[in-house]
């Protein structure tokens, strides 16, 4: 079994980005700018935007996070993408999801300019990507692919069941994993909870992507001798001998399947650190286009 360590590849990326943003800097040019909104305060989204701010500076872009009180009314946050989207200084944002019950997330996403959709959400990005043209990607998926480039992952001809079919994670995943690339050009199975023989379909798999939020829910009996294995779910569970207060749990359950597998990420260190390094490359696209 090989680890698939995404914490090293993704330091490579940020070596990558940082160096292109000296050759900007040295040029006298603007360096690209990445505005994060965030609403409310929900412990994880807090922690999520904290990475997206500190990625930004490890690699030398500006940032600028825009708090703003779970109170605020739809058509405020809308006023304030509208904003966002007439801001020359800014490359791209994110509106860090989830969003209080009383706003539209999907009105949000398609208030986004799609030129500074970074996270690849608004419905011209998704179009394009299942068109196979050139467009912001979705963070997760983009960063597996990434993964698989830099493992040089054989998966053309292979049989790829992605568990889990949310428009961010698993349904862009099965999009690409189909398409005629490499990595690509896998027979790909998209499964969810209206799945009968699960089980078996996933034993089925030479590369089994995992995106369901379901903790340890993989367990041996569901993965095929040599198979390669992605975990991108992360749910927080209570524990007390950690500082925070709590670990993240992975859908997979990686000490009893790590053994049968060829490559697997494991929850920390594995997709998390592709996902936040695959939002700086988007970032500097947008840059880049402009
Ligand atoms: P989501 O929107 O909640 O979607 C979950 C998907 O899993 C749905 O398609 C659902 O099926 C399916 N599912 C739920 N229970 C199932 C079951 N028992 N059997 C089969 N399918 C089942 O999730 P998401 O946003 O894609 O996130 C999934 C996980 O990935 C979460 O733990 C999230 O925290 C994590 N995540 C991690 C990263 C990272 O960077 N590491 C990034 C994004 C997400 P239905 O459609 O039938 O309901």
């Amino acid at each position: 079994m090989q680890l698939l360590d995404g914490k090293s590849c993704s330091e490579q990326i940020r070596q990558e980005i940082a160096q292109t943003v000296s050759e900007i800097r040295a040029s006298k040019d603007r360096v690209p700018h990445l505005a994060a909104v965030l609403v409310g305060n929900d412990g994880a989204s807090e922690n999520y935007v904290a990475f997206k701010v500190k990625d930004c500076a490890e690699v030398g872009f500006d940032s600028t996070l825009i708090r703003l009180d779970a109170t605020i009314s739809e058509q405020e946050l809308l006023d304030k993408i509208d904003e966002l989207n007439r801001n020359e200084a800014i490359d791209g944002f994110i509106v860090q999801l989830p969003l209080p019950a009383h706003i539209d997330e999907n009105k949000v996403i398609l208030a986004i300019d799609p030129a500074k959709d970074v996270d690849g959400f608004c419905p011209e990005n998704v179009g394009k990507l299942s068109l196979g043209l050139p467009t912001f990607i979705s963070a997760t998926p983009n960063g597996i692919m990434e993964l698989f480039r830099r493992y040089d992952i054989e998966t053309e001809g292979k049989n790829c069941v992605v568990l889990g079919r949310s428009n961010i994670v698993g349904t862009p995943m099965a999009v690409l994993m189909s398409r005629n690339s490499n990595p690509g050009n896998a027979t790909v199975t998209i499964a969810h909870s209206r799945t009968k023989n699960l089980t078996e379909l996933c034993a089925s798999a030479d590369i089994l992507i995992v995106a369901i939020g379901k903790t340890e829910f993989v367990t041996a009996d569901m993965v095929k001798p040599g198979a390669v294995v992605v975990d991108v779910g992360q749910t927080r569970v209570p524990d007390d001998s950690k500082k925070s207060g709590f670990r993240n749990v992975g859908d997979v359950d990686f000490e009893n399947v790590k053994d049968k597998c060829s490559y697997i990420t494991y929850v920390t260190g594995g997709v998390g650190p592709m996902t936040r390094a695959s939002l700086l490359q988007n970032t500097l696209k947008a840059h880049q286009r402009r």
